[in-house]
């Protein structure tokens, strides 16, 4: 059996050791007979998975107990609501970056339920980078301030955590958590969708600082599954979580700490993107059109000379198991997502590949 390199943004590629110990304890899992998608999230088993997983994603972010930590579900999308929903402060407004596709997308939602003020966008730059500290417009009080550090879609990476001057920070990591080290201090609410850098689908974390919580008035008509307090207060498990997706996230939180956490991943991570950045930039056949301090080092779009040219690419990087890098259909070209269970081998691969279209093509 070969496991191909996989490109895809999402659900995207797991550590192949994660899955093999998955499948080692797939139809008996610690020895109790059934599998440990069939008991109980109840169980003191399955509450020990749950709790382990919790300690492990506390340890490889220095997440403090100022903080709760939630799983919840519905993915990052739910999140888009639950925020405006949850931390209201009085203001009736809240002030959100225009980075690109998915902060775009968290703006649409949540002027559902406040008042929204783009305090900085680059759409008039074709969001070919993220804006600067110095456009962020903070002149009102806002209940709080959404960015999206990683803009999975476009490939624009922030190269710094805004300045908020004491309104919360909230930021959607989908595509970056984990993947290089991260003061948690720094924000009020960080949430990630787990099927890009953290686990199988189903399962959105939000990691919130448990004083802000205290100080919002969330609405009363609030459904209990979307309250943060609520959810803490259960421990996440108001109802039946996820519990396949929060033991396999479990797993690779080990994973990550064995390959010696965030601040290991943050230099594999930092290499394979040099590499294939380096590559794109001295081809003079393929392009990353964004501007290089904020280039994202998670997911590396680019295009080729000849939009013609794009089956005869993908079709070649099939046959060789090179897969999932078609771009995004909102932006085009290619994509390639270099998430932390893609190894730098997966990318001199590709690397290898786009030399020898180019020879053929040119
Ligand atoms: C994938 C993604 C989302 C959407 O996640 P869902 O889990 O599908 O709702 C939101 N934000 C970012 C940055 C993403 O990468």
């Amino acid at each position: 059996m070969s496991r191909a390199f996989n490109f895809c943004a999402g659900p995207a590629s797991l550590p192949t050791a994660v899955l093999e110990r998955a499948q080692q304890e797939l139809l008996d899992w610690n020895a109790i007979g059934v599998s440990v998608m069939e008991i109980s999230h109840r169980s003191a088993p399955f509450i020990e998975v749950a709790e382990t997983a919790e300690h492990n994603l506390r340890r490889l972010l220095n997440i403090s107990q100022d903080y709760a930590v939630l799983f919840m579900q519905g993915g990052a999308t739910a999140q888009f609501s639950f925020i405006p929903l949850n931390l209201q402060r009085g203001f009736g407004r809240a002030a959100y970056i225009d980075s690109g596709h998915w902060s775009s997308k968290a703006i649409e939602v949540a002027r559902q339920f406040t008042d929204v003020e783009v305090i900085a966008s680059t759409q008039g730059q074709g969001y070919s980078r993220a804006p600067y500290q110095e456009e962020l417009d903070l002149s009102s009080k806002f209940d709080y301030v959404h960015y999206t550090p990683n803009e999975t879609i476009g490939g624009v990476e922030f190269d710094y955590i805004p300045d908020t001057q004491g309104m919360p920070l909230v930021a959607d990591f989908s595509s970056s958590i984990l993947s290089s080290a991260l003061d948690v201090s720094k924000f009020d609410l960080i949430y990630a969708g787990a099927q890009k850098n953290i686990g199988p689908s189903g399962l959105c974390l939000v990691i919130v600082k448990r004083a802000l919580l205290e100080s919002t008035t969330a609405s009363g008509h609030l459904p209990e599954v979307f309250n943060y307090r609520a959810v803490d207060q259960a421990s996440s498990m108001l109802n039946t979580p996820p519990t396949f997706a929060w033991y396999l996230s479990g797993l690779v939180f080990e994973w990550l700490l064995a390959q010696g956490g965030v601040t290991a991943m943050e230099a594999i991570n930092a290499a394979k993107a040099k590499k294939l950045y380096s590559y794109i930039d001295q081809s003079e056949f393929y392009r990353n059109p964004i501007e290089v301090h904020h280039r994202s080092k998670m997911n590396i779009p680019f295009t080729l000379p000849d939009k013609a040219l794009e089956t005869a690419f993908l079709d070649g990087a099939n046959k060789r198991n090179l897969l999932n890098l078609k771009g995004h259909r909102s932006v085009g070209g290619m994509r390639a997502s270099l998430y932390n269970a893609v190894p730098e081998e997966a990318v001199d691969a590709l690397v290898e590949y786009m030399q020898q279209f180019k020879q053929q093509h040119i």
